[in-house]
Order: structure tokens, then sequence, then C-alpha cells
């Protein structure tokens, strides 16, 4: 059952919405969506792994402004709001290893922040969570009961432990200030505005066979992942925040295949002759990852639409007129 929820308020005049980490990669895709839905949007957004070129075309929208600022810190706004989008995070493995502290800190300060923020104003909360908070998971796919396996003191536990401590904060405020809060635990995803040296493997696997250059598998390239383009997950996630489900739900795309069979459709995608070279497995690499989206299709009648061809191949087109 997919019900349209929207907060009570909003229903006579037009929604304010905050995105934090509005000018990251997913962040600003979820901005374009509810300006596209007649909000009025705040991003907020300390630049960290955010980029102003996400956003510039909204310079001069009358209803977007863009505050640049740590979520860390008091967030003071004079609009009444009606949502708050709590999206500004590090996310790539590389990024959050290079910044440990801060990733730990806007998972726990930034959500406190951003939870106060949506108290304050009576506003509903949407915390965006990971698979990460799986780790290296036991159970496969992982539905969302499933509490994971998760290497605290490793070089990923800077992530999934501030997420997972995200959500308890998320659940605490809902039943301790009876906030109305929502928990997506979004599954690998890609798309245009990634930031070619980001670490992640699209990026990597398409920068290098744009490039002519080898492409660089971790380990053997057993290991799975599930890929959902950007716009399936922002669709997911709006439909998320207009239900009234506050329990964590998956949304993901289940199409899984080996990192070493991604590879080979994106060289064959780019036309490119890259060769395959192997390197060291990160530590705590998760072997496998597959969402289960039952709970997202039966709550929020959704499923991604754009399958993984398609979306790579846009994905190829847009990083293709960037200085590569
Ligand atoms: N990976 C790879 N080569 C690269 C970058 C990543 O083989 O140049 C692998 C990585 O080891 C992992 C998978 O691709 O198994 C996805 O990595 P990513 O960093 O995108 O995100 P993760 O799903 O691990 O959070």
């Amino acid at each position: 059952m997919h019900t349209n929820n929207e907060n009570t308020d909003t229903k006579s005049r037009q929604p304010v919405s905050v995105v934090t980490g509005g000018a990251g990669f997913l962040g600003s895709h979820l901005v374009d969506y509810l300006l596209a839905k007649g909000h009025k949007v705040i991003a907020i957004d300390n630049l960290v792994t955010g980029r102003v070129e996400n956003i510039s075309h909204l310079s001069g929208n009358e209803n977007f402004k863009f505050i640049k600022q740590d979520v860390t810190q008091y967030l003071f706004l004079s609009e009444k709001i009606d949502y708050v989008w709590h999206f500004a995070s590090p996310a790539s493995p590389i990024d959050y290893a290079e910044l440990p502290i801060q990733t730990l800190k806007v998972g726990s300060l930034g959500t406190h922040k951003a939870l106060g923020l949506a108290m304050r104003n009576k506003a509903r909360f949407l915390l965006t969570s990971t698979s990460e908070i799986y780790g290296d998971p036991l159970q496969h796919p992982q539905t969302e009961d499933y509490w994971g396996n998760v290497n605290t003191v490793g070089p990923r536990g800077c992530y999934d432990e501030a997420k997972r401590f995200a959500e308890a904060m998320t659940m605490a405020y809902h039943r301790e200030h009876q906030v109305e809060t929502r928990i997506v635990r979004i599954f690998n995803t890609y798309g245009p505005r990634m930031r070619l040296r980001d670490g992640r493997v699209v990026p990597a696997f398409v920068g290098q066979a744009l490039r002519g250059e080898p492409i660089t598998i971790y380990g053997t390239g057993s290991q799975t992942r599930s890929f959902c383009y950007c716009s399936d997950l922002i669709e997911g996630i709006y439909r998320l925040m207009m239900s009234d489900y506050c329990y964590p739900v998956n949304i993901g795309n289940p199409t899984e295949l080996t990192i070493l069979d991604f590879a080979k459709e994106i060289v064959a995608l780019t036309g490119g002759r890259s060769e395959l070279i192997y390197k060291d497995l990160p530590v705590d690499d998760p072997k496998r990852r597959k969402p289960d989206i039952t709970r997202a299709k039966t709550l929020l009648n959704w499923e991604p639409k754009v399958d993984l061809k398609e979306g790579l191949k846009r994905t190829i087109e847009w990083f293709s007129k960037q200085p590569i």
C-alpha cells in the first residue's frame, strides 16, 4: 500500500525542505527533484565532498537557497521548515578513510543537529542510512530485520558505526520527542555527478575505461554488489518520506553481479579495450551485498525501473563530457 501522507501543514502552502549534503551526488539530485515537485529548498553543505558544480545550475532560482555550513554546528533557519532530509556525509570508502573523524561527527553530531532542527519546526525528518550497517553480511539478501556483522575497529567502522548511531538517535527522537522520522538504507547507487576520483567502483572503472587505462579489480572480483540508478533511488526516498512508516526501509536495486562481470560490462559499454588488472582486496570489503526490497515494494509500491545497461549508458555519457 502506497500512502501519500504529506506533512499536514503543507496542504495549503508551498512546502519547505532542508537538504543537508545538498551539494553532494545524491543530495543535489534530491534538490532537483524537490524543486520540480514545487518545494522551496534550502541546501546545507560544507563542501568537504560536495561540489558547487552540482547546484550551480540553480543559481537565480528563487525557490532555492544554498548555505555553506558544517551540519555538526548549530543550525538556525528563520523559515518554517516542513521536511528535513539528512544526506550529509562522506560516503565512499576512500573519503571516509581520509575523513574518519568528520564522518563520525556528521553521523552523530550532525544527525543530532538535524533532528533538533526538525523537532523545533515540527518537521518530518529522513535519515539516509546505508547498507553498510549490515557490514560483511552473514544473511543474504539483506532484509531490514538483519542486525549486521560490522567490525567496529576496522577502516570502515567510522562510517558504519556513525550510521548505526544515527539510526539509534533517529529512533530516540521519534520515541522521546515524537518527531516524525523515516530511515532509508541506501545500497550502492550510481549516476551523473559522482566524483571521478571518489574511489567508488563506478567512477573508478568508467574513468579508467574512458582513459584507456587498466581496470583495477580488487581481490579476484568475485565479491558482489547490486547497483541502483540515482533517479530510482530518489523516487524511492521521496515515497518513503511521504509514507507513514518510521522503521528502516532498504532502497536499492536487487540485480546482483560480481565486480568482475561489472568491469567487463563497463569495458564493453565504453567500447574500450582496457585490460583487467588485479589489486589487493581492501580490509573488510563486504563479500556479498544485495537488498531484499520486499518492504519498499509493499509499503511504497516502489521498485527500480532503470536497468543496469541503461543507467550505465547515461552515466558514461555524462562522465565522457567531464574532464577525465
Ligand atoms: N572495487 C574494485 N576496484 C576499484 C574500486 C572498487 O574492484 O577500483 C571494488 C571494491 O573492492 C568493492 C566494490 O568494488 O568490492 C564496490 O566498491 P565501492 O568502493 O564502490 O563501494 P562499497 O560497495 O565497497 O561500499
